[in-house]
C-alpha cells in the first residue's frame, strides 16, 4: 500500500517523503514536470519512491489519472501542494484557484476513483487559515486549533501576503466542507496540519540556492544584512521546524487521535533580532559581517501581534518540538556549507 504525496518536490514535502521512506512506506510523489520528478528520484535513490506528473493543480481533474492508475494501491493521501510565494498580483489565478482547486480536486478524485480504498487524507493548511488579520495587534489575542481567518476571496485591499493567507483559509475550508458533505460515501478520515513559519535545513544540500523557499528565506535575509543594518525588534510570527512538520504529517494519518483534528504546529514567537542573535552567538564566521546582536525588546516585553495556544495539538502529538536555536543553526550551517 502506498502513500500519495502531492507537491513532493517542495521544501516540507521532501522531509515528509524522507520520513515516509525511513518508515518503509511506498511513496508516490507528484511533481510539476518530468525534470523535477527525475531530479527528486535521483536525490532519494530509493526503490520505494515513484513519481507522477501533475503540472497544475488548478485543474480540478489534475489527479484523476493518478487514481485511475493506482486507486487500489493508494491508502493514504498527503496533500501538501499549494503555491507559497508572494510574487503575483493576480491572486485569483496564482493563489486562490490552485489552493482551492488542488484541495477540492484531489478529494473529488478520491471520491470518483478510490472512495473505499483511501483511508486517511491529510491536507497541509497553515496557521494563516486560523489568524484574523483584521484584528488589532495584541498579545492578548490568542488563536487556537478552533480559530478561523475570516477572510475570503472577496476580501478587498489585499496584498500578496494577505492573499496567500486567504488562499490557505479558502482551501482548508473547502476540504472540511467537502468532507462533511461526503463523509457517508467515503472511507477516509480527514486531518489537517496547520504550520506557522517553517524553518530548518533543506533535505538535500543541493536545494540551497541564493534565495531559499519562502519561509527559510526569512533566516537567509538576516544573513544578507550588513554590520550597519539594524534588525527589527517587531515579533514577526511563530516558528516550527520542518522535521517536526514532517513528523506531524505521519502522525496525522497513523494516529486515531488526529482524526478530524487541526494540528497547529507552533513552537514559539520570534523576531528578526531573535534570529540574528542566534546566528551572531553560534556562528563566529558571521559575527561582524551581519547586523549585530541587539536587545530583543518586543519579545522581552511581551509585545506581540497575537499569540497561539496549541496545547491541544501538543497533547495529541505528545513529543517535544525542535528549538528555534537548533532550527536556525541547522539552516545556517547548511547555507554556510554550500557557500564554500
Ligand atoms: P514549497 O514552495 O517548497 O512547496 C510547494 C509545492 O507545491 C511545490 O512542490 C510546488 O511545485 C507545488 N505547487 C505549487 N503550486 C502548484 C500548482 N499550481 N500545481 C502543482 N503544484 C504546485 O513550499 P513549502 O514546502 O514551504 O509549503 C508546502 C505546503 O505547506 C504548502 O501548502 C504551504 O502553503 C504550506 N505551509 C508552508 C509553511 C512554511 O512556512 N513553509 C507554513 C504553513 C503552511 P513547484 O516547486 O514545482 O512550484
Amino acid at each position: 500500500m502506498s502513500v500519495l504525496v502531492t507537491g513532493a518536490t517542495g521544501f516540507i514535502a521532501q522531509h515528509i517523503v524522507d520520513a515516509l521512506l525511513k518508515e518503509n512506506y511506498n511513496v508516490i510523489g507528484t511533481a510539476r514536470s518530468q525534470a523535477k520528478a527525475d531530479n527528486l528520484l535521483a536525490s532519494f535513490n530509493s526503490p520505494n519512491l515513484s513519481m507522477e506528473i501533475v503540472s497544475d493543480i488548478s485543474d480540478l481533474n489534475a489527479f484523476d489519472d493518478i487514481f485511475k492508475a493506482h486507486a487500489n494501491k493508494i491508502k493514504y493521501v498527503l496533500h501538501t501542494a499549494s503555491p507559497f510565494h508572494f510574487n503575483t498580483t493576480d491572486y485569483s489565478k496564482d493563489l486562490f484557484i490552485p489552493a482551492k482547486n488542488g484541495t477540492l480536486g484531489i478529494l473529488q478524485s478520491i471520491k470518483k476513483y478510490a472512495p473505499q480504498t483511501v483511508e486517511r487524507v491529510v491536507v497541509t493548511s497553515s496557521q494563516a487559515a486560523t489568524l484574523d488579520f483584521t484584528a488589532p495587534p495584541s498579545s492578548k489575542t490568542v488563536y487556537t486549533e478552533k480559530s478561523w481567518n475570516p477572510a475570503n476571496e472577496e476580501t478587498k485591499q489585499m496584498n500578496a501576503i494577505m492573499a496567500y493567507c486567504t488562499s490557505k483559509k479558502i482551501a482548508e475550508k473547502a476540504a472540511w466542507d467537502f468532507y462533511n458533505e461526503n463523509k457517508s460515501q467515503l472511507k477516509f478520515k480527514l486531518s489537517i496540519v496547520n504550520p506557522v513559519f517553517v524553518f530548518g535545513p533543506q533535505l538535500f544540500d543541493s536545494s540551497v540556492s541564493a534565495t531559499l523557499n519562502t519561509s527559510c528565506e526569512v533566516i537567509n535575509q538576516v544573513l544578507k544584512t550588513t554590520p550597519k543594518d539594524q534588525l527589527k525588534k517587531d515579533v514577526m510570527g511563530e516558528f516550527i521546524d520542518v522535521r517536526d512538520v514532517a513528523r506531524a504529517h505521519l502522525d496525522a494519518f497513523t494516529k486515531e487521535e488526529t482524526i478530524e483534528k487541526r494540528l497547529l504546529m507552533n513552537n514559539g514567537l520570534f523576531s528578526e533580532i531573535t534570529i540574528g542573535n542566534i546566528i551572531n552567538n553560534d556562528f563566529p564566521q558571521y559575527k561582524g559581517k551581519i547586523a549585530p546582536v541587539a536587545d530583543d525588546t518586543d519579545l522581552q516585553n511581551d509585545i506581540a501581534p497575537y499569540k497561539c495556544d496549541n496545547s491541544v495539538t501538543k497533547q495529541i502529538l505528545g513529543w517535544e518540538f525542535t528549538s528555534l536555536q537548533k532550527s536556525v543553526d541547522d539552516t545556517v550551517a547548511q547555507i554556510l556549507k554550500m557557500s564554500k
